[in-house]
């Protein structure tokens, strides 16, 4: 052991919103207990989502669905009603709805987020520091995991989580060789958007939400050009509404089972609604809570057959899009200034002058090239681990540790977040939360699903 070895209850590793609400739950619990987050990044609480800074980037549900606290769904509404009252986010009485219903910029969410922290840390008779550094390697024996920084430091505890979130795909080896990575621009860098001509083309890659930011940000910028945007199957996020509630159809037949029965049913419900006047999002809603018991009951070829057919539509119906941002991507598509068109990205081709890419249109045999001024990737995340060119989960991967997740999304645990090693045994030492999970539990990313596991999993901690 180095001298320099320092000492925990817990470490976490990774101070996004995952990490920080498990330091939150674990403050709560009785008992005083060493709790280190091991984070590069200057704030905790913030991670990739919520360091925002642009007003237009938010949140893509309204308040009332996007409380930290498991057992306080007004938590984040009664925050945000003293935040406004103190004068914080004054742009928000131009939206004429009530404060549950407000979508919130994702950087005021990121303070609520500290604010519940640094309530926990002062009252509670456990301790949280932030250590700021990459956590590189890790090694666990019977009784403890030693895990080591980029600066070599040692840390020590009795137990560690991976709160590591998601890696960007672009990040990874397999998209760094068609050059991706290093022509395009950062979608929410509204700062790097003001350099272009505002009169330029534009690419992006990928549909998502992430595209649907990176619009609000060249907007912000300034940018009144064209918007060529392309992904595999041309689909948009459907704008999220407050739908009626609606019966859970679900939990009163557990004998759904495979994609294709559960699509026939949830249409069906939707089909219903549609009739009564009722917006189809009401039903699917209701499967929200259905999806983690579907997703690891299902067999392997059923969790394919959803990914392969169902995933694309799954995205774009529950992965809904916040009403000011849809409506300007509704506003530009009318004007004509940005098109959508189904098409898979082959690369990047030579360009004297911007970028230009290659794509396979849907449809066509052959490639076509598209030039621009600019690129921006919003082509999503790498969920595969052995595809991941950071050092930890590498030696996590190399010390047999861990082991990929079903279909390799993310990395396996049991039913309380104890990781599965090489050999398929459970670590009593080494824990996992949020994002890594995906393969698990399918929807294992958003405020609600984070905020759930992080109260399971500091209970789970401190049973002993
Ligand atoms: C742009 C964006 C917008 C989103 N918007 C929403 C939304 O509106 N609603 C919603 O419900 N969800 C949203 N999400 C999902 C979001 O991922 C979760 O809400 C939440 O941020 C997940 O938190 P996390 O801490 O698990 O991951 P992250 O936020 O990714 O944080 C992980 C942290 O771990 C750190 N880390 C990684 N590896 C190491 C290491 N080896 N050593 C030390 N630290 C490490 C990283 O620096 C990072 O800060 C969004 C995600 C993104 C990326």
């Amino acid at each position: 052991m180095s001298e320099s070895t320092r000492n925990a209850d817990v470490l976490i590793i990774g101070g996004g919103l995952s990490g920080t609400m498990l330091a939150v739950q674990l403050l709560r619990l009785p008992g005083a207990r060493r709790i280190l987050v091991i984070e590069p990044r200057a704030e905790l609480g913030r991670g990739e989502a919520y360091s925002a800074v642009e007003l237009g980037h938010t949140l893509n549900g309204n308040a009332a669905r996007m409380s930290v606290d498991p057992d306080n769904a007004d938590d984040l509404t009664q925050w945000l009603t003293d935040y406004i009252g103190a004068g914080g986010w004054p742009e928000s009485d131009q939206q004429h709805v009530p404060i549950s219903e407000l979508f919130p910029p994702r950087g005021i969410f990121g303070l609520y987020a500290q604010q519940r922290l640094a309530e926990a840390i002062a009252l509670s008779t456990s301790t949280v520091e932030h250590i700021r550094a990459e956590a590189v390697d890790l090694q666990v024996d019977a009784t403890s995991a030693l895990l080591t920084l980029d600066k070599g430091e040692q840390l020590r505890g009795t137990c560690a989580v991976l709160a590591t979130g998601m890696f960007p795909a672009a990040r990874t080896p397999q998209t760094e060789s068609t050059g991706l990575n290093a022509a395009a621009l950062d979608p929410w860098d509204v700062q790097a958007m003001t350099q272009l001509d505002p009169h330029s083309t534009v690419l992006i890659i990928g549909s998502g939400l992430t595209m649907v930011d990176a619009v609000v940000s060249l907007e912000q910028a300034g940018h009144r050009g064209p918007i060529e945007v392309f992904s595999r199957h041309g689909l948009l996020p459907h704008v999220r509404r407050q739908p009626p509630s609606w019966e859970d159809f679900l939990a009163a037949n557990h004998r759904l089972r495979s994609p294709r029965q559960l699509l026939r049913e949830v249409r069906r419900q939707c089909r219903l609604a549609l009739e009564q006047g009722i917006d189809w999002q009401a039903p699917l809603d209701t499967v929200r809570s259905h999806i983690a018991r579907l997703w690891s009951q299902a067999s392997e070829a059923h969790k394919r057959q959803f990914v392969r057919h169902v995933r694309p539509w799954w995205e774009s119906h529950h992965h809904r899009s916040p009403p000011l941002s849809a409506q300007l991507v509704a506003r530009l598509q009318r004007e004509g200034r940005l098109r959508i068109r189904a098409a898979s990205f082959k690369g990047l081709v030579p360009s004297d002058d911007g970028v230009a890419i290659a794509v396979r249109l849907r449809g066509e045999q052959g490639l076509t090239h598209i030039s621009g001024a600019a690129l921006i990737n919003s082509s999503g995340i790498e969920y595969d681990w052995r595809r991941v060119a950071r050092p930890l989960p590498q030696q996590l991967l190399k010390r047999g540790l861990i082991q990929p997740g079903p279909l390799a999304l993310g990395i396996a645990a049991d039913a309380c977040g104890a990781v599965l090693n090489a050999h398929g045994q459970v670590s009593p030492r080494l824990f996992a939360m949020g994002p890594p999970l995906r393969g698990m539990w399918w929807e294992s990313t958003a405020v609600t699903d984070v905020a759930l596991q992080a109260k399971a999993l500091a209970a789970k901690l401190t049973q002993n």
